[in-house]
């Protein structure tokens, strides 16, 4: 893989980091996201705003939309990655040896979801900091003793403490245009901004990556400040919001205040956001304020229609919670999106088709990106699956190339699947095929695996088209190339 840079980056004159505690230059700070679903990430403007307003010189550096510029990493006293998911991580381990090379007396921190389950191997990558959780305060702490002139300890901190947000400052990121677009069931396209109204989650799902560092809490982000950020992405053209949290009814009254708000300044702009099945169902009265606040779909969390999968994962919800949310949405006007981890080691080939004919038989196939049919069940270092002692059992050691635990199912004819049916979704993608389209050629290989006739989806109804982000990817899913070698 080539290091690719800009041509003629490199700036003259600039401060070393090991000029930091005499020069007059203001400290600088760089952060740097790998990757986050296609969203301009609030993961870089909240921390920016608070090391900007410390008067520290701060760079915020998207890799998932342009590559590494050297003139705004040279001379930074601290560059700090944020792995928020699985596939900014495995990007990471591509950078930071890079990082690491052209910068060798600054400060490599990383933070997010990811880092502080990575510790051992973002040591041995250079990482000195790790932190977790409700990071900005360690961030700036570390950023102030680094320009004080400290000599800093190794450490691995994860805090879910209540900090004070303050309004992210995105002006150095890339255009809102450059990110992924809502698009609409008729083909029209909207710029799309992207907001955070909570962070961390209140539920204990077994393969959840936000499990192991929030454990059960969350933290909410002031209306005022939410409705601030949603101001300045209006005014830089977002016609949309598409809501990150992991779950936007973990505290309801707070999301309907944050919704309510929005909708009372900005009628024209419509919103997404994720709810767990679980709220769904205890809370359906919620889906018609949310349809009446321009709600246009809510993505949730299905992972499989089979209780024993559900029972593995602990998600907290039946087939059947599903199927009753389902109509409770339908009835309300607002389109669900469902997503789904269809491979796991309890998934057989009967099962992975039962799961193909019951997104026929709920008109969901539009409802579903083809990369859903494709996700194989992760296991990262920390994850909760791990106290399970069987599964653990059959797991191998963890892989430093896949950032997780490996397992084979125990028919080796459902791995086979799962590689075909991941390169079939992304070369129909690549292809611009519809999801129906696409949906038609993962049926006939789950069929030709299992053997026999290939029923005809002739006259199949695949559903309503839903509004979409035009970025259909996922924090499980396998990083591509393209992506690995972006920056
Ligand atoms: S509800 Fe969603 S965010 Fe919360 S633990 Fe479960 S999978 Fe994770």
């Amino acid at each position: 893989m080539d290091w690719k840079v800009e041509a003629g980056s490199l700036a003259q004159g600039v401060v070393g980091p090991d000029d930091w505690s005499s020069a007059s230059a203001p400290f600088r700070v760089v952060l740097v996201n790998p990757y986050e679903l296609g969203r301009q990430p609030f993961a870089l403007a909240e921390p920016a705003a608070w090391l900007r307003r410390a008067g520290f010189d701060v760079s915020c550096i998207d890799l998932s939309r342009g590559r590494l510029d050297l003139d705004r990493v040279m001379g930074a006293g601290m560059v700090a990655v944020f792995l928020g998911m699985h596939t900014a991580t495995r990007i990471a381990m591509e950078l930071l040896p890079r990082l690491r090379k052209i910068l060798p007396g600054t400060h490599l921190c990383a933070y997010g979801l990811y880092a502080p389950l990575n510790e051992a191997l973002l040591r041995e990558l250079g990482v000195v900091s790790l932190f977790g959780g409700e990071c900005e305060p360690d961030l700036l702490g570390l950023a102030e003793n680094l320009r004080s002139g400290e000599v800093i300890q190794p450490v691995n901190r994860i805090s879910t403490e209540a900090i004070e947000f303050v309004r992210p400052d995105r002006h150095d990121l890339p255009p809102l245009e450059a990110y992924a677009k809502l698009r609409l069931a008729d083909g029209e396209e909207r710029v799309s901004g992207f907001a955070e109204a909570s962070r961390g989650c209140k539920h204990l799902c077994r393969h959840c990556p936000v499990v192991p560092v929030y454990r059960g809490r969350f933290r909410i982000v002031p209306p005022e400040v939410v409705l601030d950020d949603v101001r300045q992405q209006v005014t830089a053209g977002a016609r949309h919001i598409s809501f990150g949290d992991p779950d936007f009814l973990n505290g309801p009254t707070h999301a309907l205040r944050v919704v309510e708000a929005l909708h009372a300044e900005f009628p024209e702009v419509s919103y997404d956001c994720t709810i767990k099945v679980e709220h769904l169902v205890r809370r359906p009265e919620v889906l018609p304020r949310l349809k009446e606040t321009g709600c246009l779909w809510i993505t949730t969390a299905v992972e499989s229609l089979d209780e024993a999968v559900l029972d593995y994962l602990d998600k907290g919800h039946t087939g059947d919670d599903f199927i009753s949310a389902l109509a409770s949405a339908r009835e309300a006007g607002v389109p669900l999106a469902p997503t789904f981890v269809p491979f796991t080691p309890w998934t057989g080939l009967e099962g992975y088709v039962a799961l193909l004919q019951g997104l026929l038989d709920l008109d969901l196939v539009n409802s579903v990106p083809p990369v859903q049919l494709s996700i194989r069940l992760l296991v990262p270092g920390g994850s909760l699956l791990l106290e399970l002692d069987d599964f653990r059992a059959t797991l191998g050691p963890f892989d430093r190339a896949t950032l997780g635990h490996p397992w084979q199912h125990a028919d080796p004819r459902v791995d086979a699947l799962q590689r075909q049916v991941s390169e079939i979704a992304s070369s129909g993608e690549a292809e611009g095929l519809s999801r129906p389209a696409i949906f038609a050629r993962v049926w006939n290989a789950a069929h030709a695996a299992l053997g026999g006739t290939v029923p005809a989806l002739d006259g199949a109804d695949f559903g309503p088209v839903i509004p979409a982000l035009d970025e259909p990817w996922y924090c499980c899913a396998e990083p591509t190339e393209q992506q690995l070698g972006s920056f």
